[in-house]
């Protein structure tokens, strides 16, 4: 363009008082504070002023015009004044998302959350006795009953249960653990370092993939406190492989006077074998196969809210909750009243694949994922009046996820989608940037959607992205 001055480009820049009398921001001062409007102009000022004195080749005098600066405004606006933590559509097919908040709550779980939190209640208070009571009585008797453990004490996270744990029966003495059991759990978290941090020494023991019952027992000294098995979650050994089973290290644990702690990962209540999922012990058979110290998380396969729970004999739950770190690691209501609603869906196995999200998207039958793949291909579809997409159902396979069942894909149909008009990056971009931000996965440059991960009312919403997305082709 025939270039003005920078200063009467400067100049042609409004006042924030200026830009306040315009009418669309005026009608914004009624749904938003005033200083947050004030920051959202100066930003958008600032950064046009900027612009304007590295003379930015791509500025164009159009974009100081006020009506212009006004929709970069309140799009500032809506940015700063929204909340920061939102839903997501999840089109990954990972159903176990860490990044996308893990487990859905059932609608049980929810109900009593809305019911508890907006009432008084006898989180620590004994109403039978008319005093004090403990926070930690209402979720260990579901768990009890579930699991056939003597005690039960809910903390914040499985991390915080392991620390826990080793804090408690195991600070300044030796733990014994395999070396092919030191895991990294994500966001770069090692149980290892988890387990140091408690004041316990870690006396590795084995190999990488191979750790044998005379490993342990020549380990075994007098700073020895306790064997500890930890269940490893999110990857496999394959091969020439070998870890001792719980049941050899029981025998050595009571052969040597030591207890054996340990930690499955994720926990889960039902056997997954019959859909095709091998290898996730049971928590109920952990008990029963005689740790003393079982611990693992609420958000992962159990499909409740975050939480750490640690199972085991009265005597040494007892010892757990008289460490003052309890206070530290403690849980809220919110995640008591949670995790007991979802526990006694367990009660009834069939109520808890049907109710419980997590379970009832492992256990989506292939058909019903088929049929939902090609109800969102033909919605999506229907969208695109000027076949601009390349729309497909494909098979692929999703993840457990959270560190569950590694290696064991699940079977499913993804909607495949492509385009001449713009790539499958940007098409990738766009739909995560959509309300709500729709997160799927690229894939031999084809946009992919999961439907397993997808919920029955997030249909349309894909749609609709699918709409906004193709309006933008007309644009150019
Ligand atoms: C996930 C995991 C943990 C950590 O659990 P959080 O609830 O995320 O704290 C610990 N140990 C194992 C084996 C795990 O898989």
């Amino acid at each position: 363009m025939a270039r003005m001055s920078v200063q009467d480009l400067l100049r042609k820049l409004p006042g924030v008082d200026a830009l306040l009398q315009m009418e669309p921001l005026q009608e914004a001062l009624t749904r938003h504070p005033r200083k947050l409007l004030l920051e959202s102009i100066r930003h958008v000022l600032e950064a046009k002023r900027k612009s304007i004195l590295g003379q930015e080749e791509s500025l164009h005098e159009a974009d100081l015009e006020p009506p212009r600066l006004v929709q970069l405004i309140l799009d500032r606006l809506r940015q700063i004044s929204g909340h920061t933590l939102r839903p997501v559509v999840n089109a990954s097919g990972i159903v176990i998302h860490t990044n996308l908040g893990r487990s859905l709550l059932p609608e049980e779980a929810v109900e009593r959350l809305k019911i508890l939190c907006c009432s008084y209640n006898n989180l620590e208070y004994d109403l039978e006795k008319g005093r004090r009571g403990s926070r930690y009585v209402h979720a260990e008797a579901i768990l009890c009953e579930l699991t056939g453990a003597e005690a039960a004490l809910v903390v914040n996270n499985n991390a915080g249960a392991v620390f826990l744990v080793l804090n408690t029966l195991a600070a300044g003495k030796e733990v014994i653990v395999s070396r092919g059991q030191l895991v990294e759990i994500g966001g770069s978290f090692r149980i290892p370092d988890v387990m140091r941090s408690s004041g316990a020494i870690l006396r590795e023991v084995g190999c990488t993939n191979r750790t044998h019952p005379r490993d342990y027992e020549s380990a075994i000294n007098e700073a020895t406190a306790l064997l500890m098995k930890v269940h490893t979650s999110n990857y496999r050994i394959i091969g020439f492989s070998s870890e001792v089973p719980l049941e050899e290290m029981v025998a050595l644990g009571r052969k040597h006077g030591l207890l054996v702690v340990e930690d499955l990962g994720s926990g889960s209540f039902l056997n997954f074998a019959p859909f095709g999922l091998q290898g996730e012990p049971t928590v109920q058979e952990t008990v029963r196969g005689g740790a003393d110290i079982v611990t693992f998380s609420g958000d992962k396969l159990l499909g409740g809210p975050q939480a750490g729970v640690i199972l085991g004999k009265k005597e040494l739950i007892g010892r757990c909750k008289k460490n003052p770190m309890t206070r530290a690691l403690r849980v809220d209501k919110m995640t008591l009243a949670a995790l007991e609603a979802t526990l006694r869906l367990y009660r009834d196995e069939r109520l808890a694949m049907e109710r419980i999200p997590t379970l009832r998207m492992i256990t989506t039958p292939l058909p019903v994922l088929e049929e939902r793949a090609h109800r969102l291909a033909s919605l999506i579809g229907e969208a695109d009046t000027r076949k601009a997409l390349q729309i497909k159902v494909q098979s692929s396979s999703s993840q457990v996820g959270g560190g569950s069942l590694p290696a064991q894909n699940l079977p499913t149909y993804v909607v495949a989608v492509r385009s001449h008009r713009m790539s499958t990056r940007k098409i990738e971009l766009f739909l995560r940037n959509n309300t709500p931000p729709i997160i799927g996965r690229i894939e031999s440059d084809l946009f992919l959607m999961d439907v397993r991960t997808l919920q029955p009312n997030e249909l349309p919403i894909l749609q609709q992205a699918f709409k906004d997305i193709l309006s933008k082709f007309k644009e150019d």
